[in-house]
């Protein structure tokens, strides 16, 4: 598909599951890009985004509706695990970690290891070809 065609802009599972992480001097207050007061710490070395370290995660930087139509509201800023988060199937890979994410949502996996690759494998809310997302560690 066209520019239509990138299931993240859909989805938003994984900015709505796991935590986000990663280490502090990412944060614009230390140097970085990633909006400080989006942060929370986590400990001495890591902070995470807001509203990911909590029972029921969300990142507050989501905007828009988990399995529906979403965005990155800090996309250019947005911390590294977001950036390394692989949408299953991008080039041909697997990722378990999105597919969990999806399905917390009701949402199917997007690639089984029978599958052709996806030809237009892009990831990212909001993003032209790209390659990246969430992650950090599971809660
Ligand atoms: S990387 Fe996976 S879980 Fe995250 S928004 Fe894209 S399709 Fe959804
Ligand atoms: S991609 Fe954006 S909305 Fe999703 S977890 Fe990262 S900062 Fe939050």
């Amino acid at each position: 598909m066209s520019d239509n065609f990138n299931p993240c802009v859909s989805c938003g599972a994984c900015c709505a599951h796991f935590r986000v992480s990663f280490y502090w001097a990412e944060a614009d207050d230390a140097g970085g890009g990633v909006p400080a007061d989006l942060t929370e710490p986590l400990n001495l070395l890591m902070r995470n985004m807001r509203g990911t370290n909590a029972r029921t995660p969300r990142c507050v930087a989501l905007q828009g509706e988990v399995g529906q139509c979403v965005s990155c509201g800090i996309y250019e800023q947005r911390p590294t695990p977001c950036r390394e988060f692989a949408m299953s199937g991008e080039n041909g890979v697997g990722n378990e970690a999105c597919d969990r994410a999806r399905a917390k949502y009701g949402l199917p996996p997007l690639f089984f290891s029978s599958n052709p690759p996806l030809t237009e494998s892009y990831v990212s809310l909001g993003a032209s070809p790209a390659s990246d997302h969430v992650q950090s560690p599971d809660l």
